[in-house]
């Protein structure tokens, strides 16, 4: 009998999850996972903060998975750039779609394409190196700065920007990215919530941390965290009373502010040539899911980063979900030899072990169809062949681990790597371009 074929497309934590569980799961199996950029590992690289470290840990598992014999690693090769959805499902046995989703959301509120307003894919991805970003050039040279979103991201984003350089020394923050953060004359970061502090999706540790920030004091009004406020999860009744706590605390005299703002929603960035405010109405407290009062006020602001959340890229072929912004797909599965995982099958939610159950359950429903419609499929020799014709260096494993330990070897003291950040350096870095 002859070995299964599978591909995944995407090496983000729900691809390896997804190979982890092939490998388990089928005993004759060789999977190749492939990913658009050079580097592996999508949002542990990209996405998860410089200054979390040890969340990135995830990474050597996976790095462990690349090394069993039945797996390649594939990067520099995109779905839709490099081969076609139909050309896959022609190759291998079985297609796993693991593309997460890398598309900021729109705010939609007029204003929103003046210089100065960034999604924070992009915003996260110039400060993490991500190739698309590197470019990016944020205008920080402004004394206040509007974060939109009340998740995790927007406290990544607001810690990242209110730590000192030896707060993040020990971080791997693009050294790009540090120069210019470093060098913003920032008073105030403002992080603005639709909705209350009880309905935040903040986990209860990254909002403790902005307590405990050097340079950057948090201010709450205790108007916004009234005792008698509901919480309906033990999170959200966490995270009340540490906003309680912040807004006890007294003036502390540091030179950056953050300030929580409760219910208000964006209106209208304001501004000519560049972002220079942003209008907000006031939501309710009591309006059912933040619908908005006619009373609204502005805050003058230099730059504004809108953390709220993600889509997918539509690839030509491959079935889509645009009001979603997903690819379109029955509990994971797309159609016959072909299913998703991960942020690109339930949109951007979840933390890094939501993807190992999710890839688990839809791997699992999977192989139980791969033998109905086994036939005589090449697999990896076939894509081999075709990246060859159409010229694309396809970045191995082993490729990778030469870039990994230049990053490594020329880290600043005390850094784990100083990222190369573009696709031409990381190429360079193998060797052989
Ligand atoms: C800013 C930020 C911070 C986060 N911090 C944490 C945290 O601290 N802890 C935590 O547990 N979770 C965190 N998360 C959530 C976590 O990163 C996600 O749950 C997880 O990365 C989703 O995995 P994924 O594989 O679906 O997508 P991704 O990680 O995005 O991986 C998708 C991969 O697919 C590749 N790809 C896309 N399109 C193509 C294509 N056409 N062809 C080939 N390859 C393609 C991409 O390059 C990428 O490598 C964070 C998320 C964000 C956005």
């Amino acid at each position: 009998m002859k070995a299964i074929e599978a591909c995944v497309v995407g090496s983000g934590p729900s691809g390896f999850f997804a190979a982890d569980a092939l490998l388990r799961r089928v005993p004759d199996i060789r999977v190749d996972i492939l990913d658009r950029l050079p580097t592996p590992y999508g949002l542990v690289r990209g996405g998860v903060a410089p200054d979390h470290q040890g969340t990135k840990n995830i990474a050597r598992q996976f790095e462990r998975l690349c090394q069993h014999p039945s797996v390649r690693f594939l990067g520099n090769v995109g779905l839709g750039r490099d081969v076609g959805y139909a050309e896959l499902k022609d190759f291998y046995d079985l297609v796993v779609l693991a593309l997460g989703a890398p598309v900021d959301r729109k705010l939609g509120v007029p204003g929103e394409n003046l210089p100065g307003v960034y999604g924070s894919g992009a915003f996260v991805g110039w400060y993490n190196g991500h190739p698309d970003h590197r470019d990016l050039a944020p205008l920080l040279d402004c004394p206040a700065v509007a974060i939109v979103g009340n998740g995790n991201v927007a406290i990544d984003v607001a810690r990242v920007l209110a730590k000192t350089p030896e707060e993040m020394a020990g971080s791997d923050l693009c050294r790009h990215a540090g120069e210019v953060i470093a060098a913003a004359p920032l008073t105030d970061i403002y992080v603005i919530g639709r909705r209350g502090p009880a309905q935040a999706s903040f986990t209860p540790a990254e909002l403790a941390e902005l307590g405990r920030l050097r340079r950057t004091a948090p201010k709450v009004a205790p108007r916004d965290v009234a005792t008698n406020l509901p919480a309906d999860s033990p999170a959200a009744k966490k995270n009340l009373e540490i906003l309680r706590g912040l807004a006890q605390q007294p003036p502390a005299g540091k030179p950056l502010t953050l300030h929580f703002i409760f219910h208000a929603a964006p209106q209208a960035i304001l501004g000519r040539e560049r972002v220079e405010g942003i209008r907000l109405a006031r939501s309710g407290v009591a309006a059912e899911a933040g619908a908005v009062t006619d009373k609204t006020f502005e805050l003058a602001v230099g730059a504004v980063v809108t953390c709220i959340g993600y889509r997918t890229v539509a690839v030509p072929g491959l079935p889509f979900d645009p009001a979603r912004g997903v690819v379109r797909n029955v509990d994971g599965q797309v159609e016959p030899g072909v299913c998703v995982v991960g942020w690109s099958k339930r949109g951007p939610s979840g933390t890094i072990p939501t993807n190992r159950a999710d890839s688990f359950a839809v791997i699992e429903r999977a192989v139980g169809s791969i033998g109905e419609s086994l036939t005589a499929k090449p697999g990896g020799r076939a894509l081999d062949l075709l990246l060859s014709e159409r010229s694309v260096r396809a970045v191995t494993f082993a490729d990778w681990l030469r870039i990994d330990e230049r990053e490594k070897a020329t880290a600043p003291p005390g850094r784990p790597r100083e990222k190369l950040t573009r696709t031409e350096e990381l190429l360079a870095a193998i060797g052989d371009q």
